[in-house]
């Protein structure tokens, strides 16, 4: 089969009663992909795995996968395996017991079943841990457990289902690191299910942003970074500043645009449509934005604009500074993330200082 369709989710539509869970979703998953379904709770993101693993079946459309139609195969017989959220593992078994379980309907020799085990606890780093009872494990081990159990059975499809979001944050980092890292050691395709924009952006090849059964955009983290298709992208990934405003033209490539409290200026045309008149978003990352305390310190170099502001809001971050800055005739404040603000500086940096913004329009 055709490698980039490994998955091929075909118009596939889920109603659970009069909710439309998964509305009409195509999406196509490549062979050895780290691919993953980020949205908010309840944007269908679970149906759409539990359909994929057969736990569900579509009201419409079809799943192939392989090149192989889905629907008339048994969950047990697909060529996926899952893991949950909540561990799942038997605390009153041991490590070795719990990873086997996963292998209970293949009916292997003991021999043959004691290798695959120490396989898959080397996978998971915790190799001499066989026979530790599993309710002595830490909430990182436990995990990993379920891990090794669902990999066992060597799916060419493992499906994760927010896998860490039980975990803390430090804890869930490193094992964002770890599980990256199994994927492409293994070689096999995982469809990872998270509401965490920044734990997608760190670990996938490709994500689908998913909103109301619907999927928004399907692109790589720095095209999805860079290139938002829709304010509602662009509002979930990373943080954004949105000022209104209309297209006056065009220029090289780029739209002339009145944007409120910033004038006339230039913008990359990202999404839509760009006629003269029509009303726009303009969208600023607040690293994009630089701040000094006069109009002739702004930064030259890609940057354009200065325009003056009061400092409404300040938060030390340790590696970086947040700075909420009003500028005359904008309603809500722009958000300005800057790094290595040096002492000096911060002094002037506080609540009712005024204060210049110039921007990067690009890159
Ligand atoms: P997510 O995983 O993104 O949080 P889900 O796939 O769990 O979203 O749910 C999507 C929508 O479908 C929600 O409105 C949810 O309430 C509904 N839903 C999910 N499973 C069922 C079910 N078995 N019966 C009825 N409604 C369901
Ligand atoms: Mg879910």
């Amino acid at each position: 089969s055709d490698p980039a369709r490994f998955i091929d989710i075909q118009k596939v539509t889920k109603r659970f009663g009069s909710v439309t869970a998964v509305d009409a979703v195509d999406l196509q998953i490549a062979r050895g992909e780290f691919f993953s379904l980020l949205g908010a709770s309840g944007c269908g993101k679970t149906t759409l795995l539990r359909m994929l693993a057969g736990f569900e079946s579509p009201t419409e459309g079809e799943i192939l996968i392989d090149g192989q139609p889905m629907a008339a195969v048994a969950a047990h017989r697909r060529p996926t395996n899952m893991v949950f959220q909540s561990y799942a593992i038997f605390p009153h078994l041991n490590v070795g017991q719990n990873i086997a379980y996963g292998l209970r309907k293949e009916r292997l020799p003991k021999l043959e079943l004691k290798k695959r085990v120490d396989e898959a606890l080397e996978m998971i780093k915790l190799s001499g841990y066989a026979s530790r009872r599993a309710d002595q494990l830490s909430g990182g081990q436990r995990q990993r457990v379920a891990l090794a159990r669902a990999l066992i059975r060597r799916p060419k499809v493992l499906l994760l289902d927010e896998p860490l979001g039980a975990l803390d944050k430090k804890l869930r980092e490193e094992m964002q690191l770890e599980l990256r890292q199994l994927q492409e050691s293994l070689g096999i395709t995982f469809v990872f299910v998270t509401h965490d924009q920044e734990e997608a952006l760190t670990m996938s090849d490709r994500i689908a942003v998913m909103s109301a059964g619907n999927v928004l955009q399907v692109d790589d983290p720095h095209s999805l970074y860079e290139r938002p298709s829709c304010a509602q992208v662009a509002a979930f990934i990373g943080s954004m500043n949105f000022l209104k405003g209309k297209v006056r033209g065009r220029e090289n490539g780029h739209a002339v645009v009145e944007a409120e409290g910033l004038g006339t200026i230039r913008a990359e045309a990202v999404a839509g449509e760009f006629g003269e008149g029509a009303p726009i978003l303009l969208a600023i990352r607040p690293e994009k934005l630089a701040i000094t305390d006069s109009a002739e310190r702004a930064p030259l170099d890609n940057y354009v604009g200065a325009i003056e502001g009061k400092i409404a809001a300040a938060s030390y971050l340790g590696d970086r500074s947040h700075y909420y800055v009003t500028l005359p005739g904008v309603q809500r404040p722009l958000a300005v993330a800057a790094q290595n603000v040096d002492r000096e500086t911060e002094g002037w940096l506080q609540s009712g200082a005024p204060v210049w913004l110039s921007w990067q329009p690009k890159g």
